[in-house]
């Protein structure tokens, strides 16, 4: 086993990587940007170092930077979270090249599965369903217009490196897809470097499942069961739940499993997740992969009891998993909203400011990830996330309660939040009957 982890990354998930490897008794070298400088959650690391300005282009993403820290501070293994150069697989590599563990994918299988034609293909390859769509990229208008008379309007134009819902345009008609194409893959080559795009079928008000998947490095894959993500804003997740609400077993099983072919295909190791997108008739469609931890991870550990951080390091360090997929349970039920520093009122615009005051709820069946405390100021510089509130509870409808109950001992002052919007959502009868699917927050507010 590793006897000192470099975490690559900053707040709740470099908290959540530094209490992980304190617990398996792993020592910690925390890196930070100058506007980070001071954030309490960095003292529980074993070591810390600056590794720059604010701006993420000069430190969180200055992979010279990271290896160079990773050297000073003499780490056998590199935890890159979610974001930054978590899915960079030259990243990945240059961990290896310099014999340091990158915990996650093989850099292969990162970049094949990263990129979302290359996934369709390895995907269909494993005899999943994919969304109907063009075959790979989209060379010239010409070809967009023959695809989408093809499968048929409305079409949703996707950068192949998408992510975070950017490169990403819904199309009625061939003048809209005219110039949706020109603009998504504008924005694609800004974003990504990478212009490339292709077409998809949009499948209309679908539900977001997604799976939960671990492999080690001795062959076995197993998955830790779904997680639906329907309930979000312009694409991107406000609350994810396990087990998915009013899903029949049989179909949460044959997702499930899809998703184990899936990733045993692409020769994948480490955590990840397989997305799809569930019709009203329960057909489901892959769209893709995530290859690394995601943010609502805590709602599959609450279900199953297993510690996916840990186990990511575990099987970075060569152990082989030590349960089989018939003992892997979904005990419960399991909520996680994100607490961000958004105002919506003012269409979601991230609201920077100084937590004046803080009450964070607590008692059973609930954990809040965070790094912030009282005085703790929200900087412009990164996502406005504060936290994720997770609770876990016996069946749905105590789990409901509890996050309603936790909602209202919540109390942050100083800057606004989501909490008053998730509170409506979480009172409104389409989410406690388990009815949302990912056009509910639009359509109803
Ligand atoms: P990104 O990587 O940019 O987040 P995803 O492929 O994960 O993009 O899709 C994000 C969300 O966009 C999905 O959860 C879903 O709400 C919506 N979406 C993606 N593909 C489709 C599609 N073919 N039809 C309808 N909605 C889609």
């Amino acid at each position: 086993m590793f006897q000192r982890i470099l975490v690559a990354n900053r707040g709740e998930i470099a908290l959540r990587i530094i209490r992980a490897c304190r617990e398996m008794g792993i020592e910690t070298v925390a890196v930070f940007s100058e506007a980070d400088r001071g954030a309490h959650y960095l003292d529980l690391a074993d070591e810390k170092y600056c590794i720059g300005p604010a701006a993420a282009t000069d430190s969180y993403l200055m992979i010279k930077r990271i290896i160079s820290t990773a050297e000073i501070g003499n780490v056998q293994a590199i935890h890159p979270g979610y974001g930054f150069l978590a899915e960079n697989a030259h990243f990945a590599e240059v961990c290896r090249d310099c014999n340091i563990e990158f915990i996650g994918p093989p850099h292969k299988a990162m970049a094949e599965l990263g990129d979302k034609v290359s996934a369709r293909e390895i995907a269909m390859k494993a005899k999943v369903h994919v969304v109907p769509g063009s075959d790979g990229l989209i060379a010239d208008e010409k070809t967009a217009l023959e695809v989408a008379s093809r499968i048929g309007y409305p079409v949703l134009i996707k950068a192949t490196a998408g992510g975070g819902g950017k490169g990403m345009r819904v199309a009625m008609n061939d003048m809209a897809l005219k110039a949706g194409l020109k603009s998504a893959s504008a924005e694609a080559e800004k974003a990504f470097s990478n212009a490339g795009v292709y077409l998809e079928k949009y499948v209309e008000n679908p539900r977001h499942v997604e799976v939960q998947i671990l492999a080690d490095n001795h062959g076995q894959v197993v998955h830790l069961w779904e997680r639906d993500c329907s309930l979000q804003r312009r694409h991107q997740k406000l609350v994810e739940e396990s087990p998915a609400p009013n899903l029949p077993l049989s179909v949460r099983e044959d997702i499930c499993k899809a998703a184990v072919r899936l990733v045993k295909a692409a020769g994948y190791t480490n955590a990840g997740t397989c997305e799809f997108l569930v019709d009203a008739d329960h057909q489901f469609y892959f769209i893709e992969v995530n290859a690394r931890i995601q943010v609502e991870h805590p709602v599959s550990e609450s279900v199953t009891g297993i510690d996916l951080i840990q186990q990511q390091i575990r099987v970075a360090a060569g152990e082989k998993l030590d349960f089989k997929q018939r003992s892997i349970p979904c005990n419960g039920s399991s909520i996680e909203i994100r607490i961000n520093a958004e105002d919506p009122a003012q269409n979601f615009r991230p609201c920077p400011g100084t937590i004046t005051k803080l009450r964070v709820p607590g008692g059973p069946g609930v954990r809040f990830d965070s790094h912030v405390h009282e005085g703790y100021t929200i900087g412009p510089w990164y996502d406005s996330m504060i936290g994720k509130l997770i609770v876990h509870r016996k069946t749905r409808e105590e789990s409901l309660a509890c996050l309603r109950r936790a909602l209202d001992e919540f109390v942050i002052e100083g800057v606004k939040t989501t909490i008053p919007l998730l509170r409506k959502i979480v009172s409104h009868s389409a989410f406690i009957e388990g009815q949302v699917d990912t056009t509910f927050v639009e359509r109803t507010w």
